[in-house]
């Protein structure tokens, strides 16, 4: 855990969260300011600060957080699709740097990513 990160305090119980899934790897909550009807991050529970951190050591994350999504999106009802998106460093405004997948659906969404 790394103390000054606001996704391992939410992973750790310190800052509250609506969870919607946990395994001893994952952890998936409710974004705290939705862009769609169904806004979710999954988070892996070890700090890697973005998708630039991600090595051979640590990818079994990122694998386990791909087997969780789909499990997510059924849970959340989006049988019509949905985007997983992660912002990597300044240029794509990561604002939190913990490595973290948003799952966004529930409605059409724009068909433009940038
Ligand atoms: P990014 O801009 O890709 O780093 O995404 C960070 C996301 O974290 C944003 O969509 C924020 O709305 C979300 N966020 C920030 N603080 C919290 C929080 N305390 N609980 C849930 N989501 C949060």
């Amino acid at each position: 855990m790394m103390s000054d990160c606001l996704f391992c305090k939410i992973i750790a119980g310190e800052i509250p969260s609506a969870k919607v899934y946990e395994d001893d790897a994952v952890y998936a909550f409710r974004d705290i300011a939705p862009m769609a009807p169904v806004h979710v991050l999954v988070v892996p529970k070890q700090h890697i600060a973005s998708a630039d951190g991600i090595t051979p050591e640590n990818s079994a994350y990122v694998a386990r957080i791909f087997e969780v999504i789909p499990k997510i999106a059924a849970a959340e009802g989006l049988t019509n699709g949905y985007r997983v998106i992660t912002n990597c460093g300044e240029d794509a405004c990561q604002s939190v740097k913990h490595l973290h997948f948003h799952i966004l659906g529930g409605k059409k969404l724009p068909d433009q990513m940038a």
